[in-house]
């Protein structure tokens, strides 16, 4: 599933080069997750603005009102021109004079949704529950941040992973995340004090800093927009390395199944 740093990876990838870009058509393939919310025809002539992110959605902006999209459990993007007809996986296509802004979803959990404005009732119901974005230092505030663990009631894993709090730590980045901070997974949100707090809300920057420059993971399919694929996953410290020795420390890494989901980590480091 494409996370937070795939995502912003995907819009640095094409966010340059369809700016400016005129709408010229629209192909739609089989039903995404949710409708388009407008006629198809309603976007031709539309000029794109630039590319934003929120959370796992990139937002387009154009002249008169924004795209929303989402890339669900397997979708990516690829802006280019001349791309061939659209295949039975691609169910969106952006076309404009600089390029088709594709989506390709095997699984079709993704999203294009347009909206009036990003406080539409359409954009709203998507992007309101959204927490903290990690990676803009404006908002990314500590003291919000400790007062999020503070009047939690679950474990640190779990509240990364709701992303109410912060967005963006999904599951290989929770697990690096707390292997680098030295916390265990299962640890009540709660019981962190403002000391382990800071070394938390630094290494939630440091692992998805360092996951956007190595491209993003690609565990499956990934590839950005331009064709590039991830490497983040090639040196996770953790994540998918149950039974290999502790880098720091050399116990064997553990794995434990925290509500459907795969924690690794290292009992030694990783005590409180
Ligand atoms: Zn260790």
């Amino acid at each position: 599933m494409p996370e937070l740093p795939e995502v912003e990876v995907t819009r640095r990838s094409f966010c340059d080069a369809i700016a400016g870009a005129t709408v010229r058509a629209v192909v739609l393939g089989k039903p995404l997750r949710w409708p388009l919310g407008c006629a198809p025809a309603e976007l031709v002539g539309r000029r794109v603005l630039g590319v934003r992110r929120r959370g796992k959605y990139l937002l387009l902006d154009l002249d008169i009102g924004l795209l929303l999209l989402h890339l669900g459990m397997s979708g990516s993007l690829r802006f280019a021109p001349g791309l061939p007809a659209p295949g039975k996986h691609d169910h969106f296509d952006l076309v404009t004079d600089l390029g088709t802004l594709r989506l390709h979803d095997p699984r079709r959990f993704g999203a294009v949704v347009w909206a009036q404005s990003q406080e539409h009732p359409g954009a709203h119901k998507l992007l309101h529950g959204l927490g903290m974005e990690p990676l803009q230092e404006a908002d990314f505030d500590f003291q919000a941040f400790l007062a999020g663990l503070r009047s939690s009631r679950m474990a640190i894993k779990q509240l990364l992973l709701a992303g109410r709090l912060v967005v963006g730590v999904g599951n290989i980045y929770a697990s690096e995340v707390l292997f680098l901070a030295r916390i265990n997974p299962l640890l009540p949100a709660a019981s962190i004090g403002p000391r382990r707090a800071r070394r938390l809300h630094q290494a939630i920057i440091e692992v998805l800093t360092r996951a956007v420059q190595r491209g993003g993971s690609t565990l499956r399919d990934f590839s950005s927009a331009d064709g590039n694929v991830g490497h983040f996953q090639t040196e996770t410290r953790v994540y998918g390395r149950a039974g290999q020795p502790c880098a720091v420390c050399a116990t064997p890494i553990r794995l434990l199944r925290q509500g459907q989901r795969s924690s690794f980590y290292c009992p030694n480091c990783q005590r409180g």
